[in-house]
């Protein structure tokens, strides 16, 4: 949809990225770090400063104690920690069961390790997911469970009744958890971002992934990172070790720096939500069903009233005749399923959203 939207001049609001820039101090840090030579590998762990300020952040925020040594691994991005954490963990004929729509890293990532994705639906339209009817999926060959929270593309968050019924689900079974929080810095309306650190029982057989592109407005630059008990965390350095090896050294510096400056993460709830209303605000007189968006950066936007065409379809349409580039939902599913719904990343400057609200209420 990006090299479409590029092709018809279109506003860009379907890869998950912002329009505007990072931090300059953070830019200034990096800066500072390469000049000051600090530019050959880091340790394959990641940089000690770094892991440390994590482990901090983690225990400040979920009451979770992380070692820093043995538990925290910087990664080249948040995909890179999933594929890694997928090939440490999952072997030929595993199940790993995968709630869909989902982000589409996963599945590549499941096969490659010779394992087979067990789907299972969210329900429609606010994408919750019964959790006893995904028990009735498990098995002995269940290896693992991929949750991610807030939710790429839907908007929608666990709970913390969620998370006490995947604990229940899970107990008494080896199975592993991949937590994906890559948006755990953007929910809104004060509600508390249940990352399965916060659940001892949980957190002993989970691996965390996190994404400094999200954080800090830097998706160019790849980098993210890791938590887990250390029996699982030393199954993921291996994998890691051959994959990367290790990850970008000056800017591992800056970010050790940066994370100092609480206040960069805490007010991006507050700043996203402020975009989501905005945008929701603009969009409301469209022929549109706003969804709810509980965190992440995306907004689903329901076209039931507008077509019967298919999302795949409407989505390319409107990028060429309208201009609007957004990313249809049948493609976060294996079977294509379509409720009419398009994705919106609103990610962009309040002038970009302005221009692409004008552009969506025309439709
Ligand atoms: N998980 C989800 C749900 C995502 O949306 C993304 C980014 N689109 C990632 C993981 C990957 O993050 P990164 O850009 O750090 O690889």
């Amino acid at each position: 949809m990006t090299a479409l939207a590029n092709e018809h001049q279109a506003i860009n609001m379907a890869q998950g990225f912002p329009d505007f820039d990072c931090a300059n101090e953070l830019i200034d840090l990096v800066h500072k770090y390469m000049k000051k030579g600090f530019n050959q590998y880091a340790p394959m762990q990641g940089v000690i400063a770094l892991r440390e300020r994590i482990a901090e952040k983690v225990e400040a925020l979920y009451s979770a104690v992380y070692n820093p040594e043995t538990e925290v691994t910087v990664t080249p991005g948040g995909t890179h920690a999933l594929f890694a954490a997928i090939s440490a963990i999952v072997r030929e004929g595993d199940e790993v069961i995968v709630l869909e729509p989902c982000y589409d890293s996963y599945v590549p990532a499941i096969e490659l390790a010779g394992g087979r994705p067990i789907f299972f639906e969210l329900k429609f339209p606010d994408y919750k997911v019964d959790w006893n009817e995904l028990k009735k999926l498990l098995n002995y060959k269940t290896k693992m469970i991929i949750i991610n929270t807030p939710h790429n593309p839907s908007g929608t968050i666990l709970t913390a009744q969620d998370m006490l019924k995947l604990q229940k689900i899970v107990d008494k079974t080896e199975i592993v958890i991949l937590s994906d929080e890559v948006y755990e810095h953007i929910i809104f309306d004060e509600v508390e971002h249940q990352s399965v650190a916060r659940y001892p029982k949980l957190a002993e057989r989970s691996i965390i992934v996190s994404s400094f592109g999200k954080t800090y407005h830097t998706t160019g630059w790849k980098m993210g990172y890791v938590l887990a008990p250390a029996n699982l965390m030393v199954e993921f350095r291996k994998v890691h070790q051959f994959m990367a090896f290790s990850t970008n050294t000056p800017i591992q510096h800056a970010l050790a720096d940066f994370m100092v400056n609480k206040e960069a993460y805490l007010q991006l709830n507050s700043f996203y939500q402020g975009k989501r209303d905005y945008f929701q605000k603009l969009v409301k007189g469209s022929r549109f069903k706003v969804l709810p968006c509980l965190g992440s950066y995306f907004q689903l936007l329901g076209y039931q009233k507008i077509t019967q065409e298919k999302d795949g379809d409407l989505a390319k349409r409107l990028t060429k005749d309208y201009k609007i580039a957004s990313i249809p939902i049948s493609s976060f599913y294996h079977k294509n399923t379509d409720h009419n719904v398009l994705r919106f990343c609103f990610a962009k400057n309040n002038e970009t959203l302005e221009q692409a609200a004008e552009k969506i209420c025309k439709i």
